[in-house]
């Protein structure tokens, strides 16, 4: 199946009424597992790449630093590792760019084979973010590709970008942002938080999505709404980390509950990263444990190093460096490597096949409308989505 724009996996998200997880990628390995466990549940998939994980996987070890040829080499290696695996799976998937950070960002996504993009104008004034927005929206809708905008601000660490205080979305000013924008959908701040450290018993602001879904139908507008920082942060795997020598201290994700919750209210699309990092994390320093002659294999002895120096992270990305060959290409030269792509592989089958299944996405691949991108770009030109 050839990958489709956000909008038609939104549209039905909204008419039946379930929640669709959208989850990150820093891999070719992460995104073969992401597309089979959601095969294996019958699932709709949204595969995210982070703007900072392109240039990761443009093959830039300080993807903080990336230029725009890194992220459209990265997107091009992300995105012709998902069509491979998507291409016979059976299930609709969108390959979304998560937090694009400006114009350019969006265009080497677009460019590089994403059919879905967010542009994050949220710590902009209102009316600069719109224009910004809407700038993304012409170039994006033209090509069929979807887009996501975010307004308000989440408290949290994402790729850098950082806001100390969270400053919740107005349903009011939402409403007029869809209006002014065009976009597909929109990130909303209500109490999540990036990161793992979004402290104890977290509630959310869950009457905003309330709010805004109601006025949207009202003014008969379509708009999807997007959670950010959703990561539930499971305490089993946190413990499992810790025991194995890890130094992770003050983390709590969102409870599935409250998600859940969520949902009926108006939350279509649910972000989680963290989730998928700790788990490879563990699997990682588990094996390490278990086969201790692989902590001086010449292929992976580097990853163990990496654990050990920095026993307070969790973001693969900072241990994978030694097999960016593997990262960006999915070749597996010899068995070591073939062991941490299975760490991979089982993180993120174990921390996404709960939340396809927690949400309620399994068993919606075919509710999907297959929508390619050209039909797409008609729809958005006549006014039609
Ligand atoms: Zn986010």
């Amino acid at each position: 199946m050839p990958l489709i724009p956000l909008r038609p996996l939104m549209e039905a998200a909204v008419i039946y009424g379930f929640g669709q997880g959208a989850f990150n990628v820093n891999a070719v390995a992460q995104a073969k597992a992401v597309i089979e466990v959601h095969q294996m549940f019958r699932s709709p998939a949204i595969l995210q790449g982070a703007d900072l994980a392109n240039g990761f996987m443009g093959g830039r070890r300080d993807f903080v630093n990336a230029t725009l040829e890194d992220k459209r080499t990265g997107a091009k290696n992300i995105a012709e590792a998902v069509r491979t695996y998507g291409e016979d799976s059976g299930i609709p998937i969108v390959l979304h760019l998560d937090h694009g950070r400006d114009y350019d960002s969006c265009r080497a996504a677009i460019e590089g084979g994403y059919t879905s993009v967010m542009i994050d104008g949220s710590s902009l004034p209102f009316d600069e973010n719109v224009e910004l927005t809407r700038e993304v929206v012409k170039l994006a809708h033209s090509r069929g590709v979807s887009v996501e905008g975010e307004l308000g601000v989440l408290a949290g660490m994402e790729d850098q970008v950082f806001s100390a205080s969270s400053t919740y979305t107005n349903p009011l000013k939402a409403v007029e942002f869809f209006k002014k924008t065009g976009v597909d959908a929109l990130a909303i701040s209500y109490g999540t938080m990036h990161g793992a450290s979004k402290g104890k018993n977290v509630k959310l602001r869950k009457e905003i999505a309330v709010a805004i879904r109601e006025c949207l139908s009202h003014e008969g507008i379509f708009g999807a709404l997007v959670s950010h920082g959703s990561s539930t942060v499971p305490r089993y795997i946190v413990d499992e980390i810790n025991a194995l020598g890890g130094e992770l201290k003050n983390t709590y994700g969102i409870s599935i509950e409250e998600l859940k919750a969520a949902i009926p209210c108006g939350i279509n699309k649910i972000n989680v990263d963290t989730d998928i990092r700790l788990a490879v994390t563990r699997n990682m320093k588990e094996l390490f444990h278990k086969y201790p002659r692989l902590q001086t294999s010449p292929s992976i002895g580097g990853i163990y190093e990496l654990l050990e120096a920095k026993k307070d992270q969790f973001d693969p990305r900072v241990f994978l460096p030694p097999i960016m060959d593997t990262v960006m290409k999915g070749r597996i030269p010899d068995e070591d490597v073939a062991a941490i792509v299975d760490c991979v592989e089982r993180g993120v089958r174990e921390a996404v096949g709960i939340l396809i299944v927690e949400f309620g996405s399994f068993g919606k691949a075919p509710l999907v409308e297959q929508v390619t991108l050209e039909e797409m770009s008609r729809r958005y030109k006549r006014g039609q989505a």
